[in-house]
């Protein structure tokens, strides 16, 4: 395994910083348009290929800059199509993406809606007690080029446009916000992979400070709270973030980020089998979810290979919701595509590493 190069990464710069670079050497400033094309239109895989730039310019930037590749390791697909990538960084660093198709129920069977998954950071510091990502602890964070490349290497092996980006994947990406912040940049940008802010969500155990900071910034992207339990105590049980950032905290911060972006958060919540889903806990969360407006979105838990926890039975499933339903509150159940194929963050790449553990 080599260390990760110390170079700047050619996909993690903005338009301005590669024209400041050509401009360093030298560089008219219409070459920076015709490296950003070759980067985000024609989506080359070296700086060789980028065929209108002089020889002596594309050896000179290879040089001098790290040309971010997602090596493909693995796919694995699921019958309802459902696909989990496995990609290997130049470091030797797996991370994970997986690609879900339209639910006909939800959008209907034309719908050409496809939701990518994608890592932000190599593992992760937070330790939720449920969660595959956390038991290895954290390694590192991702560049915004091996952000923003997941979903180019998706559409290339795919041969299909990623419709709706999510945060899900490995990591916090609230903990890595500079580099998330610059990959929304290049996501979203007319320049870069063109995918609208609403159609980008991004997910967080709960970091109350970065929370109000992506309020104050100006793009309309979605938020999502992995909430899980809706009272201190179910809360700090199973998420060792609460301790740091306490409900009330979180809520404030959620309250915050409402008024300034007038949308609507929305709460994930995992069921997991008496932990968090009696009724008496879907009535706090109803509570919870008044307070800021929030959508709620449940999700059966996925069990993992090594922890103990497991999914309630879809009668107690059922009975949480119903409570949910009376209070009238927004809330939807997922039920999980693609845990045949281990889709659930962290659990693919553990597969990987840990290869005496039988595959699912
Ligand atoms: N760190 C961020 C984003 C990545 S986790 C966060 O926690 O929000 C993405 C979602 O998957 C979170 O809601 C997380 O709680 C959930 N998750 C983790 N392990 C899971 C499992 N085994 N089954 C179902 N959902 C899981
Ligand atoms: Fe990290 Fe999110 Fe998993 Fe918690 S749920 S360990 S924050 S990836």
């Amino acid at each position: 395994m080599s260390a990760t190069t110390e170079k700047p990464a050619i996909q993690s710069l903005d338009p301005a910083e590669i024209e400041a670079a050509l401009a360093a050497r030298g560089q008219p400033k219409y070459r920076a348009a015709q490296v950003i094309r070759w980067l985000y239109e024609k989506r080359v895989t070296s700086f060789e290929q980028m065929t209108d730039l002089p020889v002596a310019l594309r050896a000179d930037l290879a040089e001098a800059f790290e040309f971010v590749r997602l090596e493909n390791l693995r796919v694995l697909g699921s019958e309802d199509t459902t696909r989990k990538y496995l990609f290997k960084l130049p470091d030797g660093a797996l991370i994970e993406s997986v690609l879900i198709p339209a639910s006909p129920a939800l959008y209907g069977e034309a719908s050409d809606r496809r939701t990518l998954c994608v890592s932000t950071q190599v593992g992760c510091a937070y330790g939720c007690k449920f969660c595959a990502s956390g038991l290895d602890g954290f390694s590192r964070n991702l560049s915004p080029g091996e952000i923003a490349g997941q979903l180019i290497e998706a559409e290339r092996l795919s041969g299909e446009r990623v419709s709706n980006l999510v945060f899900m994947g490995m990591g916090e990406p609230l903990a890595n916000f500079a580099n998330l912040m610059r990959a929304i940049d290049i996501i979203n940008s007319p320049w870069g992979l063109g995918l609208g802010a609403r159609h980008i969500t991004v997910s967080t155990s709960g970091l109350a400070p970065q929370i109000r900071q992506l309020a104050d910034q100006p793009r309309q992207i979605r938020l999502a709270i992995s909430l899980h339990g809706a009272t201190d105590e179910v809360r700090g049980q199973i998420m060792p973030v609460n301790r740091k950032f306490p409900l009330a905290e979180l809520l404030d911060a959620c309250a915050y980020h409402a008024s300034k972006k007038k949308q609507h958060i929305t709460f994930e919540y995992i069921l997991i089998e008496g932990i968090n889903d009696e009724p008496a806990h879907a009535a706090d969360l109803a509570r919870v979810a008044k307070l800021v407006r929030a959508k709620v979105n449940c999700i059966p838990y996925n069990a993992v290979e090594g922890l103990q926890w497991k999914r309630p039975s879809e009668a107690r499933q059922d009975a949480f919701m119903e409570v949910l339903e009376r209070a009238r509150i927004p809330a939807t159940i997922r039920r999980e595509k693609g845990h045949d194929i281990a889709a659930a963050c962290g659990q693919l790449r553990r597969q990987q590493t840990q290869p005496a553990q039988p595959a699912a």
